[in-house]
């Protein structure tokens, strides 16, 4: 049982004063609605959600706020807690860093981005005042939504504080590509990626923005992702994407009210029989609003005919004017204007009708309803709402010609699409538009009608919130399995009873970490020590059980009382005994194989080949993030297709793509030795997909640990390869009756 808890830079109210009486007014955007249909809809009904609050700055005076509070706020759908902010704090941390770094970085504009050292600060403390508001305010089974570019880093200063909390984040606006991302001083990007990444759930709203997002995380912070999904210092965390909708019914619902149908019908009988061609925007450079005029300019001069028989009526709404790039543009706008009006009109005709205001909800609709063309061609947009409110208000025709740089073009499809900088493309799209035919117009607008009833700005909230439970889920599933303290110590007092103990140990990423070249991962003195000692016990049996070959595995370790196994069992060597070879076989087999893999070499930058006496290895951990991943989906396709009908076997291991011949295994191995031996503790760790052998094989015989979190069927897990030398140690220290060592629940990356 929790509240659901909106955090965002504005609150969605304003305040009404007249002489000492203040009311709040809340404003009708589809985020409100939606959360609050949400709410009625589900969460109430669920019984999880037992009330809404929203946090925000407060665009009011802290006097006004306290005669509300002192007020009777019955009947307001959200508590609400303001924020109060300093006005100069304020203004460098959204003028400042959040419009004049991170909206225009994020839109492409980099040349506009103004690197201020007091806009991070102010950023950095206004997160923080955040904060602070929030985390007194935070009860047990809360669910927080924290959205857009404003509060970035306010997710990790929850997370810090409050462990457990269940917090969303949301972009509304571009992840742009790394390359643009780093651009930005190292400390803080660092900080933003950081910051988002306490949340559990991080949301965009296209395919593009969560692979730059995924892609950013994997350059700076070293942390891969597996399938949308990142294990990131103890917890499991989810990018997605969850395109925005809108709130289609009210929009739709329109087409029968009769204050909106007077207002279209006035709007269309002053046009006559002229085609009307629509945009609104803010004030924004993003909105591509020059390239849009140059287009329109064009098609005027491209295709005559169109003259006297069209007006385009552009709507441009403020925003933002007391920064300096907003405010310069507005002037070369209108002239520009100016001068295609000038250019074009006649007496009777002028081509461009220019309005610089806020449009009252009825008016904006009643355009749509009347637009023959919407024209809205953003250079970059996060999603562009106004293109889908166009199509949620079309009567059944209508044609939209939109950017394919806003999100919204992945969504609608049937909309004309064109390159907002592309002029001549720009105006053939305007003339196609005017010359569609009624039934193409009507078929297209209602396919993608249909898309945005389905997937409305309720569906879009429902989604959001469903994935967050759902990732809490799984993190309460990972968290069961972790090795806590108190299964260790019970572990370790089985080890110190027994008297036949069997120790089965993985090489690479469990006893040594990773290397980018796998012929330097010697065993240092510390790894050696402590196998020593473990030896030197002689009710135990130490058995190193890799995918390694026999002459690495020799060079490495032979001198120690161990029992070896190389390539997965292909080869073994008992402890105190020689070399045996369980296959062999022709080696023509890899010939094959070699030539498909240096194909993928060559494909692929940085991977290489390794050859053992029974595998062929593709190894890609050195390649450009993201390539060698999708070269090694496209390896084992190709090789699976290739050994079919073989007693080959391909496996998809740990940054790499292995061939080998089929028979043997880890598990089989393992389970090999341990009837063999017959002993009365077994404990068997390893981290990679081919030691999920032995852990299955195993079950019931022995405690099975995976190095690093994931599925697996191991018991156990354990966060990082650097907890391995620790919790040897820690077994094989005598056990004090009291305390125990708490090495394990430390994650070293903290
Ligand atoms: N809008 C508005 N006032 C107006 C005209 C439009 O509030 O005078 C609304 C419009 O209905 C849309 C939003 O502003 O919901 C603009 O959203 P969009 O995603 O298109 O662009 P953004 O302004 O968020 O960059």
């Amino acid at each position: 049982m929790g509240r659901l808890i909106i955090i965002s830079n504005r609150l969605p109210f304003s305040l009404d004063r007249e002489g000492d009486k203040v009311s709040l007014r809340q404003s009708s955007g589809g985020l409100v609605s939606a959360i609050k249909s949400y709410f009625e809809n589900t969460g109430a009904q669920r019984g999880d959600l037992t009330g809404k609050m929203w946090i925000g700055v407060a665009d009011f005076p802290q006097e006004d706020w306290n005669l509300v509070a002192s007020s009777n706020t019955e009947g307001q759908d959200f508590s609400l807690e303001p924020i109060f902010v300093d006005t100069t704090v304020y203004d460098n941390y959204y003028n400042g860093f959040s419009n004049s770094v991170l909206w225009p970085l994020f839109h492409y504009f980099s040349s506009l981005a103004e690197y201020k050292n007091e806009y991070f600060e102010a950023y950095l403390q206004v997160n923080q005042l955040f904060a602070e508001k929030i985390i007194p305010l935070l009860e047990p089974g809360d669910q927080v939504w924290i959205h857009d570019y404003q509060l970035m880093i306010l997710p990790h200063l929850l997370r810090q504080k409050r462990p457990d909390a269940t917090i969303g984040f949301f972009l509304h606006i571009p992840f742009p590509s790394y390359e643009i991302f780093r651009l930005m001083p190292t400390e803080w990007k660092k900080a933003l990626l950081h910051g988002v990444m306490g949340a559990d759930l991080i949301g965009f709203h296209t395919y593009d923005y969560v692979q730059h997002f995924l892609q950013s995380v994997k350059m700076l912070l070293g942390v891969d992702n597996y399938f949308h999904n990142l294990q990131y210092q103890d917890r499991y965390i989810k990018i997605d994407l969850f395109p925005i909708g809108i709130d289609f019914n009210k929009f739709n619902q329109l087409s029968t009210d009769s204050e909106v149908d007077t207002i279209r019908n006035n709007i269309r009988s002053n046009l006559g029989e002229k085609k009307l061609i629509f945009s609104v925007d803010r004030l924004d450079y993003t909105k591509g609003l020059m390239q849009r005029l140059t287009g329109f300019e064009y098609f005027l001069e491209r295709y005559p005919e169109w003259r006297e028989k069209m007006v385009f009526i552009l709507n441009i709404v403020p925003s933002r004017d007391s920064i300096p790039a907003y405010n310069d543009r507005k002037k070369q706008i209108e002239e520009k204007i100016g001068t295609i009006n000038g250019r074009y009109s006649t007496i009777s005709w002028q081509p461009l009708i220019y309005r610089y205001n806020h449009l009252p909800f009825k008016d904006l609709v009643a355009l749509y309803q009347a637009a023959d063309v919407a024209l809205i061609t953003p250079l970059r947009d996060g999603m562009n709402l106004v293109a889908k409110e166009y199509v949620a208000s079309s009567l059944g025709r209508g044609v939209l010609i939109l950017s394919e740089l806003a999100g919204a073009a992945s969504e609608l499809n049937e909309a004309i699409l064109v390159n907002p900088t592309d002029t001549s493309e720009v105006a053939s799209a305007i003339t196609r538009a005017l010359a569609m035919p009624l039934y193409e117009q009507r078929n297209r607008i209602s396919l993608m009608q249909r898309r945005l009833q389905e997937y409305d700005v309720f569906k879009w909230v429902n989604d959001f919130m469903d994935q967050l439970s759902t990732v809490k889920q799984e993190q309460q599933k990972q968290k069961v399995k972790i090795l806590d303290e108190k299964t260790f110590t019970s572990i370790r007092r089985h080890y110190q009873g027994a008297s036949n103990r069997c120790l089965l140990l993985d090489y690479d990423g469990t006893l040594v970490p990773f290397s980018r070249i796998p012929s330097e991962a010697a065993p240092d003195n510390a790894v050696r020590d402590l196998l020593t000692r473990l030896c030197s016990d002689e009710k135990n049996h130490v058995v190193i059980i890799s995918g390694r070959d026999v002459s690495s595995l020799d060079r490495w370790l032979g001198s120690l009382p161990v029992t070896l196994v190389a390539e997965h069992g292909a080869s073994y060597r008992m402890r105190n005994s020689s070399w045996q070879q369980l296959v062999s076989v022709s080696d023509l087999w890899k010939d094959e194989i070699r030539r498909v893999m240096q194909l993928f070499v060559i494909r692929c930058a940085g991977s290489f080949i390794e050859e053992k006496s029974n595998t062929i290895a593709w190894h890609y951990r050195n390649t450009q993030t993201g390539l060698g991943f999708s070269r090694s989906r496209e390896l084992l396709n190709t090789l699976s297709q290739l050994i079919q009908n073989t007693t080959l076997q391909v496996i998809d291991g740990n940054k790499v793509v292995e061939v080998r011949i089929g028979g043997f295994d880890k598990g089989a191995s393992a389970l090999k030795i341990v009837n063999e031996m017959d002993p009365d503790f077994v404990l068997c760790m390893g981290d990679d997909t081919t030691d999920e052998d032995m852990f299955k094989a195993l079950e019931g015989e022995a405690y099975t640990i995976k190095v690093n979190n994931g599925a697996s069927a191991a018991q156990y897990t354990i966060l990082s390869q650097q907890q391995v030398l620790p919790l040897l140690n820690s077994l094989i220290a005598p056990l004090a009756p009291e305390r125990t060592s708490n090495a394990l629940v430390e994650n070293p990356n903290h």
